[in-house]
């Protein structure tokens, strides 16, 4: 997704699917899901053993602190449900199984748990009924604030557990006045926890698109929307020691509009900030093929593709296509002297990266081959000649 149109992308989504669907259009949220898997991760985790602790501790308050012994039927969900399906999410919260298999699996378990928990209120001694209830309450917060439900799904789980409190309450398993004094308390629960649930939802989203659009601003040219210049000095680099250690060819582009002093004073400077983002926007579709390259603005009207494994030929191909692809825009340019309309010329370099030979070299190379376009006429292109035929290198590298 583009940077700079996000905000206006999300807004516009949100405003058609209302408040109540806090998801991002697809490609984002699968970014923002994948973002915070880890640390999600490490909180759902640590949650799971607050569980474990919580399961262990009422086995003990049960049997030890109420008068009573609980029922066998209590020490069964205890033991035979919520124990294992709290072992089974510790084991699901591991790296190797949390981004597949946590979410479908909790969405499942956790209101088996919850239902788990009305059982053994349902089949409790009247006295300690609502003793028990209390959990449902403890069970709710910790479905909305713990597992990394989501308040949407949290919801749900929590809808499921307060149906069949109110299903063991009409078969007559608890006592009528403290099932409906207990139902509007677990209600009560639901409502602050819900929209608790759902603020921090909203404001983990939100700091999520805040932190993207202040890292696309840090890296993005604010006119033409393409890689500013510190960052492609920074990427230019890492990818120039990448084709080191690989030994692939890295192919430079430099891109200058033509005259462009002249149209800027014939139509004015805002005519000229708008030629660029036009010509930008070119450039970027004509150049960028593989996932690898990158196309910025170095400065200027001058911008730069980087073209990761490129032979001269490709190399060549895509500046023939920057050129041709610009002047096609038939942007008219009256002031020029060399043509009706606005041209760029382009200059290009291939080289294989080797230790000690800076990139330096091959962007002055590209410059050369500019220069060499400018003075030839405009509106064309250049190749430096490789200085290490590329063949010869390659099978140097590869003995
Ligand atoms: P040449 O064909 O030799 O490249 O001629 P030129 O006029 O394009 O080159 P020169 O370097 O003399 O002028 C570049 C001009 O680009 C000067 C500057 O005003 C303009 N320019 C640079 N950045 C921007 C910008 O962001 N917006 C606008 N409108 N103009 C810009
Ligand atoms: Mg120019
Ligand atoms: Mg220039």
């Amino acid at each position: 997704m583009n940077g700079p149109f996000v905000d206006t992308v999300v807004l516009r989504d949100a405003a058609r699917r209302g408040p109540w669907q806090l998801a991002f259009p697809a490609e984002l949220e699968a970014e923002y899901q994948s973002s915070t898997s880890e640390a999600r991760r490490q909180w759902v985790r640590l949650s799971v053993f607050v569980a474990l602790s919580t399961v262990l501790g009422f086995a003990v308050i049960d049997h030890w602190v109420l008068a009573r012994p609980p029922s066998p039927i209590a020490d069964s969900i205890r033991f035979g449900l919520q124990l294992p399906v709290v072992l089974i999410a510790l084991g699901l919260t591991t790296r190797r199984f949390f981004a597949r298999f946590y979410l479908p699996a909790i969405t499942l378990a956790a209101p088996l748990f919850g239902i788990g928990t009305v059982v053994m209120a349902a089949s409790a001694p009247p006295d300690q009924t609502a003793l028990i209830t209390l959990r449902i309450l403890l069970a709710a917060f910790y479905f909305y604030f713990m597992l990394g439900l989501g308040w949407r799904r949290a919801l749900g789980v929590n809808a499921v557990m307060l149906a069949a409190y109110a299903g063991a309450a009409l078969a007559g398993y608890i006592e009528p006045r403290a099932a409906a004094y207990s139902l509007f308390v677990l209600l009560c629960a639901n409502l602050i926890g819900g929209a608790g649930a759902y603020a921090l939802e909203r404001a983990n989203r939100a700091a999520f698109l805040e932190k993207r659009r202040l890292a696309e601003s840090a890296t993005r040219d604010g006119l033409t929307g393409l890689l500013n210049r510190a960052a492609v000095d920074e990427r230019m680099d890492a990818l120039y020691e990448q084709a080191v250690r690989e030994r692939v060819p890295l192919g430079v582009v430099l891109v200058d509009i033509d005259h462009f002093k002249a149209f800027n004073d014939r139509y004015g400077h805002p005519a000229g900030d708008q030629c660029l983002r036009v010509v930008a926007s070119t450039v970027r579709h004509a150049a960028r093929r593989r996932p690898l390259d990158l196309v910025g603005r170095y400065g200027g009207e001058e911008l730069v593709a980087v073209l990761y494994g490129a032979t001269h030929e490709h190399a060549e191909t895509v500046a023939r296509e920057i050129v041709v692809a610009v002047a096609r825009l038939q942007m008219p340019h009256a002031a020029s002297p060399t043509c009706t309309h606005v041209t760029a010329s382009v200059g290009a370099a291939v080289d294989m990266p080797a230790d000690g030979v800076p990139l330096a070299r091959l962007v002055e190379r590209a410059d050369g081959a500019l220069y060499a376009a400018k003075s030839a006429g405009r509106n064309r292109h250049a190749v430096a000649a490789s200085v290490t035929p590329l063949a010869a290198a390659r099978a140097r590298s590869a003995s």
